[in-house]
């Protein structure tokens, strides 16, 4: 079958490495891809919220599956767009409906369905323009620090920890009042802090099933030794050592089953990956969010440990019979180290040339924000590339894909040489 996967970055690098390894797989285009995707499957240079184009490509080019890579589309509705058209609507989307992608796309969204369904979250209120004094007043019994939240999408922007109540006060009424966070702060969600160790854990589901992918955790900040700036990831590991089965069996009982279980009560049909990312607060989880898709960069060490066929997992989706589809994973430890752009996050370099892939000896190269100019790949984003290593345990994986991601040079190249190192 022919699959259009939308997206441009290192995890949909990964999804298109290893689709394009499935023996169901004809012909892969990925829209618009970045310069390592052509090498497993054809770059078709299509936005991925401009579903008229989409439309038009899918039925002129036979696509049996739509698999998307980033959240936007689906918060915008591609699906329901497919759904509506009758030349689409048997063509599988995998990721879920507007209503779905809700439990990414607002905060105050999924924080009613957690409390809806008694599913372990920090304890929050929402608040509005029209309840600012409201909201004043709430902070000042609030205990310290105070976790801000813009509601919708702000490009990974919308949360503030703040320590003071003065600092929560001006944020919120900046928020509010000055639209600090444009129309994804017209709604703030103000919650507890909570206090623990972050894991990513991964599900896919057909509304009915699911999977438990690999767990993985990330690492956010620019800086070694978790400092600097938050960043949209600069490597990741999987698995992670706490996730052990105790805590992973409490995943399951208190999160994983009640989310399923409770789209289906809110008849909220959900086909996709569902990306939670919790806090192991002293031994229990809780949510810090969903997300409607996969991670960045936990994608690049999760997938690589999937032993099955991920398309075949993915057609089960579609044809909600996963149930009767294997995952087998394997007990290799991946570690990803992402090459990031000088200046990165904040202005940085780009239209640099790369070399040294060539040299890479025992990791994956997954390409990000690269593109190819006249055959040479050159940097065209924050993020560039992410290097995984797939080792027998966890100190092979980390020193294997920090030294290779020292083996690839562009002007201004900077990554962490402390990946994974915390959990030796
Ligand atoms: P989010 O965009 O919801 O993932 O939040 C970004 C980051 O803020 C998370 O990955 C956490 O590191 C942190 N964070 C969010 N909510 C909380 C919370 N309630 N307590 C502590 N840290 C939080």
């Amino acid at each position: 079958m022919n699959i259009l996967l939308l997206g441009s970055g290192g995890r949909e690098s990964a999804f298109a490495w290893k689709i394009s390894q499935s023996p169901h797989c004809s012909h892969l285009f990925i829209a618009p891809g970045n310069a390592g995707t052509g090498e497993f499957g054809k770059n078709v240079p299509l936005k991925v919220t401009d579903f008229d184009a989409i439309r038009t490509f899918v039925l002129k080019n036979s696509v049996k599956m739509v698999v998307v890579g980033p959240e936007e589309p689906l918060v915008k509705g591609i699906h329901d767009y497919f759904l509506a058209d009758p030349q689409l609507q048997q063509i599988p989307v995998i990721g879920p409906q507007k209503e779905g992608a809700q439990l990414e796309g607002s905060k105050d969204y999924s924080k009613q369905f957690m409390q809806r369904h008694s599913i372990p979250t920090a304890a929050y209120r929402s608040f509005t323009r029209d309840s600012l004094q409201e909201g004043l007043s709430y902070l000042s019994t609030h205990s310290l620090p105070i976790v801000l939240k813009a509601d919708g999408l702000a490009g990974g922007k919308g949360v503030l920890i703040c320590p003071t109540l003065e600092e929560a006060q001006t944020e919120l009424a900046a928020m509010l009042n000055d639209s600090k966070f444009g129309e994804a702060g017209n709604t703030v969600v103000i919650e507890q802090f909570l206090e623990g160790i972050e894991l990513s854990v991964f599900v896919l589901t057909d509304g009915h099933s699911y999977k438990v992918l690999p767990e993985a955790k990330d690492y956010k900040r620019v800086g070694e030794g978790d400092t600097g700036l938050n960043t949209g990831g600069m490597g990741s590991v999987s698995p992670v050592p706490f996730a052990d089965e105790d805590f992973m069996l409490k995943v399951q009982d208190r999160i994983i089953i009640p989310t399923i279980e409770g789209l289906k009560k809110d008849e909220i049909p959900y086909k996709g990956f569902i990306f939670i990312g919790l806090m192991n607060v002293g031994g229990n989880p809780f949510v810090i969010e969903y997300n409607v898709r996969m991670g960045d960069p936990e994608t690049e060490s999760v997938i690589p440990r999937i032993e099955s066929d991920l398309l075949d997992l993915l057609m089960g989706v579609a044809q909600e019979n996963l149930i009767e589809k294997q995952l087998v994973i394997s007990d290799k430890v991946a570690a990803t180290v992402m090459l990031v752009a000088g200046g990165y996050p904040g202005k940085y370099l780009t239209g640099r040339g790369v070399t040294g892939m060539d040299n890479v000896r025992d990791s994956l190269v997954f390409h990000a924000g690269t593109e190819l100019d006249n055959g040479v790949v050159k940097t065209a984003g924050g993020r560039v590339m992410a290097i995984t290593s797939l080792q027998d345990n966890l100190f092979d994986a980390v020193q294997n894909a920090t030294a290779d991601a020292g083996r690839i040079y562009y002007d201004g190249r900077y990554y962490r040489h402390d990946i994974g190192t915390d959990l030796f």
